[in-house]
């Protein structure tokens, strides 16, 4: 209900408390210099204690996230998190990262099993686990392709290539680790446009990054070729590994050429994120690389593991410590809990599941590039809706009202009104026709009653937020 939706101060009565404090029983002395003293009292919201906990519990109930439902966000894989993870991540909550190396062997060990177990995945022999988020694996990765050319006296390699289906964060990181970036325009079955990649090559590329499979979906059968026109030209292959839940266990980004990459760990090893982390952006490279890792790398000594810093080619640190070692614990539980098979059959249901809600909704909305996608698809509006003014955007509004969180619209930026859907390997069928529903019926309103669809959402405290206005002049404390 819309109308009952209050802010906390909106609920403040002044005189209310949640607290009830004993006698002072001690004589009061004023011992604060006045010049240190605020002139007026601060103004807090008053509230009963029971009034603050059902606001606070009715904020939290408006949260939505996996654990309440269907979350098709594409790009972003919001599979469920076994909550046996969780459970894993306490064993260790009490280590202090300044705790002597008597006490830490287990966590240092930790570090080992994880970069062990991501090199046979992916086919990378050497990981560090420090940096923080995907994005930031990004930046720790091309300070590796500079590090590289920097040690042979390369100075001249300044660009770095990016396709226009890129993830946004793709020419940001590259830009933030001192690189020029030269966009190439994909083909038009959406993979890389290898003659635009030839053009594109020249002395001056320190390398290409790319998603595979890419925002689109779709699996770039041309990626053996694609990474040997880059090393011909003598760069290197940064691997965007975001979207590796729809080949885990099946391909290795090592055996397609690359050189570097990045794996969303919280994204494909089950760790709660979103609302800014916390993740790791696990980063692996060729034996080549691994000399500029950053420090310290955990390496293998006989039975354990060991922390080295003796690297003097290191990057240096990207992350106070070792990284968030919560979300460390929590992809452990995962990879150990589902085992290699399991894991190949996560990645092979994740691409069912997409191909599924594909194939569902083929003739009800258009599909700009109709051929087997991988864990993610891309659909848009008919032609007929948009001309009934209906867009994308509205019909993720409908989605609210169907108890759907909405999946990732206008991205990739290449595809006119995208919706890009994910659904993850951990939904069942049931889940994935009530989906299907709801988007059968929203395409039915929006043909018949147009404007229908501009008013929704219907359930929500706040409908339609002016976008623009909250991005450009946020009002992020309260106006009293
Ligand atoms: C999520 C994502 C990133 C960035 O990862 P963060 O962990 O959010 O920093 C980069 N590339 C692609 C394709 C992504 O989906």
């Amino acid at each position: 209900m819309r109308s009952a939706y209050k802010l906390v101060f909106e609920r403040s009565l002044p005189g209310r408390k949640g607290y009830d404090l004993p006698k002072l029983d001690v004589p009061e002395k004023d011992v604060i210099p006045a010049s240190c003293k605020k002139t007026a009292p601060v103004k807090l919201p008053e509230l009963a204690e029971v009034d603050m906990v059902r606001h606070f519990v009715g904020l939290s109930r408006r949260n939505y996230g996996v654990d309440n439902g269907f979350y098709p966000l594409g790009s972003c894989t919001m599979k469920y998190n076994p909550k046996i993870n969780e459970e894993i991540a306490t064993l260790f909550e009490n280590l202090h990262p300044y705790a002597d190396a008597s006490c830490t062997q287990g966590a240092v060990d930790v570090m080992l099993m994880i970069d062990e177990a991501l090199a046979k995945i992916t086919g990378f022999p050497a990981f560090t686990l420090q940096p923080a988020a995907g994005a930031h694996g990004e930046y720790t990765g091309l300070t590796l392709i500079k590090a590289y050319h920097d040690n042979r006296k390369d100075y001249e390699r300044t660009v770095i290539v990016v396709p226009d289906a890129a993830h946004g964060t793709n020419p940001a990181s590259a830009a933030l680790a001192g690189f020029k970036i030269r966009e190439i325009a994909s083909a038009p079955d959406g993979g890389v446009d290898l003659e635009a990649l030839r053009a594109a090559m020249g002395p001056d590329v320190a390398g290409l990054m790319l998603t595979n499979p890419n925002t689109l979906g779709i699996f770039d059968h041309n990626i053996l070729e694609i990474t040997k026109i880059v090393h011909d030209a003598g760069g290197l292959c940064y691997y965007d590994g975001a979207n590796f839940n729809a080949v885990m266990g099946v391909a290795r980004p090592g055996d397609m050429g690359f050189d570097v990459l990045h794996l969303n760990v919280h994204k494909t090893f089950s760790t709660p994120h979103g609302g800014g982390g916390p993740g790791c952006g696990a980063v692996g490279c060729t034996a080549e690389l691994a000399q500029f890792l950053p420090i310290p790398v955990v390496v293998r000594d006989g039975e354990h593991g060991r922390l080295e810093y003796d690297r003097p080619l290191s990057v240096g640190k990207v992350k106070a410590f070792y990284g968030n070692f919560s979300v460390m614990l929590k992809t452990l539980a995962y990879i150990e809990s589902m085992g290699g098979v399991g894991i190949t059959e996560g990645a092979q249901n994740a691409v069912l599941n997409a191909n599924y809600v594909m194939g569902m909704l083929r003739g009800v909305y258009d599909l700009p590039h109709d051929r087997i996608c991988m864990h993610e698809c891309v659909v848009t509006p008919t032609e007929e809706m948009i001309e009934k003014g209906v867009h994308t955007s509205d019909i993720a509004k409908g989605l609210i009202d169907y108890g759907v969180h909405p999946p990732t619209i206008y991205f990739p930026l290449i595809v006119h009104e995208a919706m890009m859907i994910e659904p993850t390997e951990t939904e069942s069928r049931e889940t994935l026709d009530a989906f299907v529903q709801a988007m059968k019926e929203i395409a039915q309103i929006a043909l018949s009653d147009p404007e229908a669809m501009h008013k929704m959402p219907l359930t929500t405290p706040v409908g339609r937020p002016d976008e623009v206005a909250a991005a450009r002049n946020p009002i992020v404390r309260h106006q009293w």
